[in-house]
Formats: C-alpha cells, sequence, structure tokens
C-alpha cells in the first residue's frame, strides 16, 4: 500500500517519471495526497442524451447521439480547418477541428454512431461544436457511474503531453485503488457528529467519483466547511493574540474640543449611523487595546465628520491626530473643510503634501513635533521619514483600498507605541471578503445616508443619443446645475487617453459656447488641478470634462449629473464610485452611462446593476460575483490572496460566516486548542499553515 506522504508520485500506475514531473512543475503536485486534494473544477452531467433540436444557449455542455455524413476542409494554411456535418433524426449541426486535421476522418468514420459531448456555439440560427469528444456508441454512456463526469484543470503542456482532464481522472482510479482507506480524518470527531458532515474518505471519494449529485454537494459542502473553518481558526485566534499583546492608548474622557465641536460647531445633526459609529469607535480606544477599525460607509454617508469627531477625541485626550488621503485634490478639500468647520476652537489644523513648499515645510515639521500642531491632514507625504509627531494618538486614512498595506504599516510605526487606526472606506468591501482578507479588522458601518438626499436617477444610453443628452444638460445647467463627464483611462497609453479627453472636451466647448467648461486630468500640476477643481466648486465652471481623478471623494453639493463616457470600460465599484460624487445635495441628480450599441452580455449586465441598484454593497458583491475574486481592490495592493481549493468566497459567503461562528464558538471554548478533541485541529493548522500572510497587520 502507497503511503500518503511519502511514496514517491512516480510509481502510480499509469504515471512514470515524467508525468510525475510535469505534475510537479505545471500543478505543484507533489505527493499522493497533493493528488487527492486536487479536486475537479466541474463535473457534466452525462446521464442524459440531448437531440440535436433540444439544443439552446441555456445548457452549456451537450451531449447527443448521431452520425457524421460528410466532411469538408475549409481554409489554407495555418487558418485550415476541418468540418463535418452531424445529424440527428431532429437535425443538423457543424463540427469544427483545428487541429489533427488529418486524422479525424480516419477516426471517426462517416455513416457511424457516435455519442457525441461538447459544446455548442450559435450562429444566428447555426449550431457548431469545436473540438466535440467522440465515442463509439457502445461503451460510452454509463461510463461514469450515475453520470456524473468530473473535469479537472489542465495546463496547455500538460494537454500536449496528454495529460489532459480525462488522463487526470484515470490516474485518481488508480490512486483509489492504491491508497489504504479511511484516510486520518482532518476535522474532530465532534464536529462531524454535531454538524452531520460527510467523513473525509467519503467526501473525497464523491469529489472525484460522485455517485449521484446530493452525495457529491454533501462531500463538496465538508470539503469547503474543512477549508474555510481552518481559515477562519487562524483569523480568530491571531486576532485574539493581538488583542492580548498589542496595548493601545486608552482614551478616559469624551473631552473639551468634541464637546465644544459638538455644542457649538457640528454643521449638521448627525444621522443615528454617525452616532453608532462614533460610539463604536470611541469605546474602541477607551479599551486599553490598539484599535485597527475599518469604517465603509457609501459614498456620501458623510465619513469625513465621523472622522473628525474620531479625531477630536483624541485632541480630548492630549495626543495628537492625522489624516491621510489618497490624493491631492481630496487632501486639500478635507483640510479646507476641517478648518471652517474648526473655527473659533483653538485647534491647529495643518496640510501636508507632495506640493507643500520647502518654505512651510520645515515649520510646519518643527510644529508638529513639538505638539503645536493637532491635526495634520495630508497626502502619501506624511509617510515621509521626516515627519513626526510629538503623540499621535489616532491615524485615520481614507478610502484606505488606494493605499497598500506597507504604505499603511508605515504610518503607525511613527510612534513608539502604535496609534488607534481607523481606515475608511466608500468602495464596499463585500462582507465575505471583509471576513477573509480583512478577517482581522473590527468592521463599522454607516448604513444610513443623511436626510434629504433624494436617490440618484441612473440610465444607460447609447453613444447615439448624444443630441437629447446634451439637451438634458443644457437644460440642468439652465436650472443652476453642474455636470461631471468622465472619461475614461485606458492605460495603455496616456496620451491616447489625453486625446479622448481634450476632444471631449473640444466638442462640448463646442456645443455649450455660452457656458463654462473646465478640464482635469492626472498630468495637470497639482497647482493646477486644484485651481481648477476651485473654479469647479465655485460654480465659475458649469461643466467639468475630466478623467477618474475625480473618482474619490470630491464633494460639489452642486454638481447633479454625471455622465460617464464610454462606461463599459469601468468596473462596477468604479462606476458606483463615480456616481456618488452627484446627489450629494438637496436637486434630483442623474447617472448618464454612455456605452457603444455594441455592448456584450456581461457589459450589459453590468449596466442593468448600476441602472437598478444604488446600494454599494449590493453591487460590490454583484461585481464580485461577475469578476470573480482577486480582482478586488486592495487585495491586489496586498500582493497576497488566499488560494482556495475548493470554496468561492464570492459564491459561499454564507457558509463563511457560518464557519466563523463555529471557529469563534471553538477559540472561546478553548483559546489555544489544546484539548484532546481539538488536537486534530491544532496540528492541521500548523501543517496546513493557511494564512501564510500575517493578516493580524493588514490594515
Ligand atoms: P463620504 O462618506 O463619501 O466621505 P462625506 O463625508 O464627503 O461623504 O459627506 C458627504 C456630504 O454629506 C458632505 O457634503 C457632508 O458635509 C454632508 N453630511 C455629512 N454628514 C451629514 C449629516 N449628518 N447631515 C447632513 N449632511 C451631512
Ligand atoms: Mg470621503
Amino acid at each position: 500500500m502507497y503511503e500518503l506522504d511519502s511514496t514517491d508520485l512516480q510509481f502510480l500506475p499509469g504515471m512514470g517519471p515524467k508525468r510525475a514531473a510535469m505534475l510537479n512543475t505545471e500543478v505543484d503536485i507533489h505527493t499522493f495526497r497533493d493528488l487527492l486534494y486536487y479536486f475537479p473544477y466541474k463535473y457534466i452531467d452525462r446521464s442524459k442524451i440531448y437531440t440535436i433540436s433540444e439544443i439552446t444557449s441555456a445548457v452549456p455542455y451537450i451531449q447527443l447521439k448521431g452520425k457524421i455524413i460528410s466532411y469538408k476542409l475549409i481554409g489554407e494554411g495555418r487558418a485550415q480547418r476541418l468540418s463535418a456535418r452531424f445529424i440527428d433524426s431532429t437535425g443538423e449541426i457543424e463540427l469544427i477541428w483545428f487541429q489533427k486535421i488529418k486524422f479525424i476522418p480516419d477516426q471517426y468514420k462517416v455513416g457511424n454512431e457516435y455519442i457525441l459531448f461538447g459544446k455548442p456555439s450559435f450562429f444566428g440560427q447555426k449550431v457548431s461544436i469545436v473540438h466535440p469528444e467522440l465515442d463509439k456508441l457502445d461503451g460510452a454512456v454509463g461510463k461514469v457511474v450515475g453520470g456524473l463526469s468530473p473535469y479537472y484543470n489542465t495546463t496547455e503542456k500538460m494537454k500536449n503531453n496528454y495529460l489532459n482532464s480525462k488522463a487526470i481522472q484515470k490516474l485518481m482510479v488508480g490512486l483509489f485503488e492504491k491508497v489504504s482507506f479511511p484516510i486520518a480524518e482532518t476535522l474532530p470527531a465532534y464536529l462531524l457528529t454535531q454538524l452531520n458532515l460527510m467523513n473525509l474518505t467519503e467526501a473525497l471519494r464523491n469529489i472525484h467519483f460522485p455517485k449521484n449529485n446530493q452525495l457529491l454537494e454533501q462531500a463538496r459542502y465538508r470539503m469547503k466547511f474543512e477549508e474555510l473553518l481552518y481559515i477562519q481558526l487562524d483569523i480568530v485566534r491571531k486576532k485574539k493574540h493581538r488583542h492580548q499583546k498589542l496595548q493601545g492608548y486608552k482614551f478616559t474622557k469624551v473631552g473639551k474640543p468634541f464637546n465644544d465641536f459638538y455644542k457649538n460647531n457640528l454643521p449638521f445633526e448627525l444621522t443615528g449611523a454617525q452616532k453608532r459609529v462614533i460610539k463604536e469607535i470611541y469605546a474602541d480606544m477607551c479599551s486599553g487595546h490598539q484599535m485597527n477599525r475599518l469604517l465603509q460607509g457609501d459614498v456620501g454617508s458623510g465619513k469625513t465628520l465621523v472622522a473628525l469627531l474620531c479625531m477630536l477625541l483624541a485632541l480630548g485626550n492630549d495626543f495628537q491626530a492625522c489624516i491621510m488621503a489618497p490624493t491631492e485634490i481630496l487632501a486639500t478639500q478635507h483640510y479646507e473643510t476641517m478648518k471652517k468647520q474648526l473655527e473659533g476652537l483653538n485647534i491647529r489644523v495643518e496640510l501636508l503634501t507632495g506640493s507643500t513648499k520647502k518654505k512651510d515645510r520645515v515649520p510646519l515639521l518643527e510644529d508638529l513635533k513639538t505638539g503645536k500642531i493637532h491635526i495634520l491632514v495630508g497626502t502619501h507625504a506624511l509617510l515621509e521619514e521626516s515627519v513626526q509627531f510629538n503623540n499621535l494618538g489616532l491615524v485615520v486614512i481614507d478610502e484606505q483600498h488606494r493605499f497598500g498595506v506597507v504604505q499603511r504599516a508605515k504610518l503607525w510605526r511613527k510612534n513608539e507605541q502604535f496609534p488607534h487606526v481607523l481606515v475608511m472606506t466608500a468602495t464596499p468591501i463585500p462582507r465575505t471578503l471583509a471576513m477573509t482578507v480583512y478577517g482581522d479588522l473590527e468592521v463599522s458601518v454607516i448604513d444610513e445616508l443623511p436626510p434629504g438626499r433624494k436617490p440618484i436617477r441612473t440610465m444607460h444610453v447609447f453613444d447615439g443619443k448624444r443630441g437629447q443628452l446634451m439637451d438634458f444638460v443644457r437644460k440642468e445647467i439652465s436650472l443652476g446645475r453642474q455636470i461631471y463627464i468622465v472619461y475614461p483611462l485606458i492605460q495603455e497609453s496616456e496620451k491616447v487617453d489625453l486625446k479622448c479627453l481634450e476632444e471631449g472636451y473640444n466638442q462640448i466647448k463646442e456645443i455649450f459656447k455660452d457656458v463654462e467648461v473646465g478640464m482635469v486630468h492626472g498630468k495637470l500640476k497639482p497647482k493646477d488641478k486644484d485651481a481648477e477643481m476651485e473654479r469647479f466648486k465655485n460654480a465659475e465652471t458649469k461643466i467639468l470634462v475630466a478623467t477618474t481623478v475625480i473618482e474619490v471623494g470630491v464633494n460639489v453639493p452642486n454638481a447633479s449629473v454625471m455622465i460617464i463616457e464610454n462606461a463599459e470600460r469601468f468596473g462596477l465599484a468604479q462606476l458606483h464610485q463615480l456616481r456618488g460624487r452627484v446627489g450629494r445635495g438637496c436637486d434630483q441628480s442623474y447617472c448618464i452611462l454612455v456605452t457603444s450599441p455594441k455592448l456584450g452580455e456581461d457589459g450589459r449586465k453590468r449596466m442593468d446593476i448600476m441602472v437598478n441598484s444604488t446600494d454599494g454593497f449590493e453591487i460590490a458583491e454583484a461585481d464580485m460575483k461577475l469578476r470573480g475574486f482577486g480582482d478586488i481592490d486592495g487585495t491586489q495592493q496586498s500582493g497576497e490572496s488566499f488560494n482556495f481549493r475548493i470554496a468561492n468566497i464570492a459564491r459561499d459567503g454564507q457558509l463563511l460566516e457560518y464557519t466563523r461562528g463555529i471557529a469563534e464558538k471553538i477559540l472561546e471554548k478553548d483559546p489555544e486548542l489544546k484539548s484532546e478533541v481539538n488536537g486534530i485541529l491544532s496540528r492541521n493548522l500548523q501543517k496546513m499553515a493557511v494564512g501564510k500572510g500575517n493578516w493580524g497587520l493588514i490594515s
């Protein structure tokens, strides 16, 4: 019998040294155990045979029974392909081969009956299948018990060496004959019984050789559960450790700055959600532990005011505070807003960005170090070595997804003791993602918009309708409102992008001869950019033609129309951000998504989501489902992501939350997993080395 971890892979029947080496290098399979855990990525039900007349686009793969009646070569040279007519009693389809053209007609003879399996594509009424699988009628049906046929991922190189999905399936058959069962269980017995989970051996067997749909589902559930549970155990445990180890500044009072501001300077009544999150944050800062909290709130939900109030809490406890924003425009805007709101309170706020002049910078840094500056607002410039605080108690990071992990970590190393950290984001991080990648942060959510906001109306128009669109813009301007027109960044060439933008700008000026039009983009000097923004803010310009530099945080309440050109080029989260630039005042606002009429199905779906939902969380979830995991802002920058073997956090969100709860319960009873029943968990946690990154310090 073979040992899962120690017998050399090449001794498996049908394997040999060459294939073993290829599995090593191509898909990281080194041991029998690795192979056993190499799960199919899909299953196809081959129990049903369809007729040609039943083919619809709703069935992605199809199995047919019929004959090839003729072959024909089409095209020449490298573009040559082989086409065949395939019929059953209900109709005809085309089969196409691009490879091994010469051998096909010998292998699959005209007139014989075959079971055909493949993925139909549609050209109008015509159906074709490229590179179908064909099996002689006898023996093809019922080859796989229950008709569920597993499919394994393979690379191009593997396929070229005949190590395709079918070959792997054969290796699995050998593996299951040679390995001694049962395989040592990886979950504690009490969990299996209490939660009614399939045991490991059964689960593995059914994943590779499903007896039927129901058993397959149970098997997949068990393996997903296990995968997610271990990740959550790891995260929850690290979080507990961090809590115990990392002391934080203990705030003891609300203090005068907060109270004075609240009494005399508060610009609006806080929303219930704002009040609630401030309480959550305050409780954290009073706990004696270092706060590491993520504040999520949809665009326009009023995060800035929350940040200011929290900074005042720090001031009231004799600490300094700072807020870092991703762009100069945004930092400047925060600085101006806060300065105005703090008038008369004897609190010194300063701005530090890349364009702060040396002659201003030197005294500013001096005053920061001696504690004369209370609140520092800035950009990345805050991270520089020369920026030293007297006693930094709270760091606020706005639009956190824009900063990398390392950058963020730098900020709080500015003290001997870590200051409290509040990261804010309007890019709603789907709950499931927050629980894995950001699983170690506390999360507060502002789930309420300030009163009086009218929901933004979103429309999708094709770019042929420009005339009507411009009439609409003119009407809004005549009502005193302002308009954004945003062009996409097509990263291939900044020059081309700029040209698009400039052309758009000139067109708009041509159409609106009597209206002031401004333009901002990333290539402008910060000074010019700010001046241009300032003009728009003061309503000196009525239309602002821009790139996505205005995506984040910009606040001009009088702007009521956001037109997004080539909207299909933006991600959903980005569209939502851009849309959030309007709807900030009390006027009815509009977001108009302009696309080409030649829009793919995916593009159309995304426009539909935008038109039908204004809920950032819903949009983020939908975005994640459409794009899959790994594309979300922030995780890319973090340079790490979880590699899931079987779970999918876009789809298995509920199970993820469930396992989080279970992990918490287990660790509550047995924090170090020392009890005998949990020994298995403790050992596997070490072995599996889940969460190699130190998620504890991700913020
Ligand atoms: P975001 O959460 O997107 O950063 P902001 O902090 O920029 O949102 O706030 C959006 C707008 O709402 C700003 O004009 C701000 O002054 C205003 N605002 C914030 N809180 C309230 C409130 N409680 N009532 C009314 N308006 C508010
Ligand atoms: Mg903001």
